[in-house]
């Protein structure tokens, strides 16, 4: 309960007072969950582990893995440099339900770059990031970090996602369908990390 209340205290300090300089924001705040709960998953079955960094970039114009400006697309993670990066052109910087739902998402590609986690095609990878998503969500539920309404929130976010807002030039239609989105982050959520096949 504790933690969660730092949690919506941060977000209530955010909505109050958007250009006061935080102590912690929200997304170092699900960084710190995620980094623990990931070492922890990591340490359990004897693998090694390293954090991923995590930038928010607020202006376009940074070169994000050598093709990609990464204020053009809502969030991406770049292997080269272990770095996620969320857009505030898309998001907040204190959106909870946004940066929850993104940064566990790009941190599944994270650990899909660490170790095998048994997936082949790009569709496959995607969809095992929804679930990675997903098995951190409802931790995060089960902890008392956030409220089960936002665990919700986060799971009609990636339904509604499809690939409809990757919708960038380039981008291949390679997240999946609505359907198997949501059916990706369920089976995450409800069965943990070895439903995700890790
Ligand atoms: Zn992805």
């Amino acid at each position: 309960m504790a933690r969660r209340i730092v949690l919506a205290l941060a977000v209530v300090l955010a909505l109050l007072a958007p250009s006061v300089a935080r102590a912690q924001s929200t997304s170092d705040l699900i960084y710190a969950e995620l980094d623990a709960w990931w070492a922890a998953a990591f340490a359990e079955r004897g693998l090694s582990y390293s954090s991923p960094r995590l930038e928010l970039v607020d202006a376009p114009g940074t070169d994000f893995c050598g093709f990609l400006d990464s204020f053009a697309v809502p969030a991406a993670y770049c292997p080269s440099s272990n770095e996620i990066t969320i857009s505030t052109g898309f998001v907040g910087p204190d959106s909870l339900i946004a940066l929850l739902t993104l940064i566990s998402h790009e941190w599944g590609h994270h650990i899909q770059i660490q170790t095998d986690t048994g997936v082949g095609s790009a569709i496959e990878y995607e969809l095992q990031a929804d679930c990675f998503a997903g098995a951190f969500i409802a931790y995060a539920t089960e902890s008392d970090l956030i409220n089960p309404v936002i665990g919700t929130l986060a799971l009609q976010l990636t339904q509604a996602a499809g690939d409809v807002w990757w919708a960038v030039p380039f981008d291949e239609a390679i997240h999946g369908t609505q359907s198997e989105r949501a059916i990706a982050f369920l089976a995450g959520q409800n069965g943990g990390l070895e439903a995700c096949g890790f």
